[in-house]
């Protein structure tokens, strides 16, 4: 799969996700269409489209994650996460759109959970 269908996959889990909300990526039938069924795959354990394309030794490479989440970490914070041997990951910061959907979701705070989801499967920009 290269990286422009990752990003078309991704919009479609993530209008899925809005359109099915209380659900989690791993019940996204679109899986099952692309023979993505073992998660066990490092690439995909995530499933999640931007962390495969951005893959690399057994881990997502967040720092090039192609998805800009909102990051309100001081700059102080960002260079001592950078400078740690984990990946920071961007995505599962309180401030990131990531976070306040599984937030929203596991709360039933529909509302939130829909308008997120369809702002992530738009943060993925054309390249
Ligand atoms: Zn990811």
């Amino acid at each position: 799969m290269t990286r422009s269908e990752m990003r078309e996959q991704h919009i479609k889990l993530w209008t899925w996700l809005a359109e099915n909300p209380g659900k989690s990526k791993r019940d996204w039938p679109g899986w099952y269409s692309l023979g993505i069924t073992n998660y066990t795959n490092d690439r995909w354990y995530n499933r999640c489209f931007a962390c495969a394309a951005v893959w690399h030794n057994g881990r997502p490479g967040c720092q090039k994650c192609p998805i800009k989440w909102t990051d309100k970490r001081s700059d102080e914070q960002r260079e001592l996460d950078a400078a740690n041997p984990q990946p920071c990951v961007v995505c599962e910061l309180s401030s990131a759109e990531y976070h306040k959907w599984m937030n929203a979701r596991d709360s039933g705070n529909v509302t939130i959970e829909v308008a997120i989801a369809l702002k992530i499967a738009q943060m993925w920009p054309e390249e």
